[in-house]
């Protein structure tokens, strides 16, 4: 599935949406670019999961790992700095992974392959100065039928003219 945004705050909105079908334990990497809006994109799924507004959602790339307390545990890694290949357990992050909370992952690519089957990969492409394309591919059954009522929702609560499911 992949939605079009045309702002910044269009693409905070699709996460605030994302954040409604989160559960936890969910683990959801986000790649793109420099300036794909990763970041802005988590700064929605933490408002969406009850982090209130008025609180600094920043990005976590010199911190590695940014802790929100919302109706679930966000968990937010950048793992821009790290080499590839990097290894979770050595990194130490496994209970964040395999715990209670959301866990938003910024350059999982960073990562060696392996660190769950079930988790919810969204790529983001550059179009234009303010487009940028999410595409959702879920892995493990866990998120198929939530993609696609995640899909429905989008297409029904989205203005038809600036964001496109396909
Ligand atoms: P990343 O974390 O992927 O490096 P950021 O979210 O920090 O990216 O920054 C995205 C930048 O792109 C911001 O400066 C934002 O204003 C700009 N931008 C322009 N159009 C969009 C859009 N549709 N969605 C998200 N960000 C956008
Ligand atoms: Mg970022």
């Amino acid at each position: 599935m992949t939605v079009i945004t045309t702002s910044p705050a269009q693409t905070e909105q699709l996460g605030e949406r994302l954040a409604r079908i989160l559960e936890g334990g969910d683990i959801v990497t986000l790649q793109g670019d420099l300036g794909a809006g990763k970041t802005r994109f988590s700064q929605g799924v933490a408002f969406g999961l009850g982090v209130e507004r008025s609180y600094p959602i920043t990005s976590p790339t010199y911190t590695i790992l940014n802790e929100y307390e919302g109706r679930l545990p966000l968990y937010h890694f950048d793992f821009y700095r790290f080499g590839a290949e990097s290894d979770l357990r050595e990194l130490g992050f496994e209970e964040q992974f395999y715990g209670r909370g959301v866990c938003l992952v910024e350059w999982p690519q960073r990562l060696a392959a392996g660190f769950s089957e079930e988790y919810l990969e969204i790529r983001i492409d550059l179009l234009g100065d303010d487009a940028r394309s999410f595409t959702l591919i879920p892995h493990g059954s866990a998120f198929e039928a939530r993609v696609v009522s995640f899909g429905q929702n989008i297409k029904k609560c989205f203005d038809h003219d600036s964001v496109s499911c396909y």
